[in-house]
């Protein structure tokens, strides 16, 4: 009931409405969606065509929808997204992010120039607001979320989920950290079942050639 819990008191943002548990504390929360608009299981993904992706990138305060070149743009997010999702696979299985992996993330730290901002409460952040927000600035926002995350040691809790016809990004909120399912009914015991029929399988084989 944890997932419930953690949802009271909190509306989602529009740009967070395909998520439904397991949500990652604000603003990991972003990186989150942002690695979620591809859902492998139902086979959908908010930035397959352009005009649903260039919607949620400005809702989400990632681009400003009015710059020029989004075909480029579009590419690079989705290269992006890639990499992210490379980098929240590391936090299970620790393989190393390939070249093509980093590619589009260098590309985003070499054109990237965010801005600070100081707010009247004496937070240091970046910018927000910026109208004319370039992809290379949101992207990176995301970056310096991620850093932050690593530092304060919840980057770890952002997972994806062990069905392989599933890789949700979810957080786990376990005590063990040891999560491995966006969702236990669904995922969990649809694997488990699947290895049970599979060692049923294997056990009756086995049986029918000792009797054989
Ligand atoms: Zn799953």
């Amino acid at each position: 009931m944890i997932n419930t819990a953690s949802l009271i008191g909190m509306t989602l943002p529009s740009w967070a409405s395909h998520l439904e548990n397991k949500l990652a504390p604000p603003p990991l929360l972003l990186v989150q969606a942002f690695v979620n608009t591809v859902d492998l299981d139902l086979r959908t993904d908010v930035l397959a065509l352009a005009d649903e992706a260039r919607a949620w990138l400005a809702d989400a305060g990632l681009r400003a929808p009015e710059l020029p070149d989004f075909a480029a743009d579009l590419q690079l997010t989705r290269d992006v997204r890639a990499s992210l999702r490379a980098m929240i696979a590391r936090n299970t299985h620790g393989q190393p992010l390939t070249e093509a992996e980093l590619r589009p993330l260098a590309q985003v730290t070499s054109q990237a120039r965010p801005r600070l901002e100081i707010t009247a409460d004496g937070q240091v952040r970046l910018e927000t607001g910026d109208p004319a927000r370039r992809v290379t600035d949101g992207l990176a926002g995301l970056l310096l979320t991620i850093r932050d995350a690593q530092a304060d040691g919840s980057w770890d809790r952002l997972k994806l989920c062990g069905n392989p016809d599933c890789r949700w990004a979810f957080y786990d909120r376990s005590h063990s950290r040891r999560g491995a399912w966006c969702e236990m009914a669904s995922c969990g015991n649809r694997l488990k079942n699947r290895s049970l029929r599979a060692r049923r399988a294997q056990s009756a084989e086995a049986a029918g050639s000792a009797a054989g």
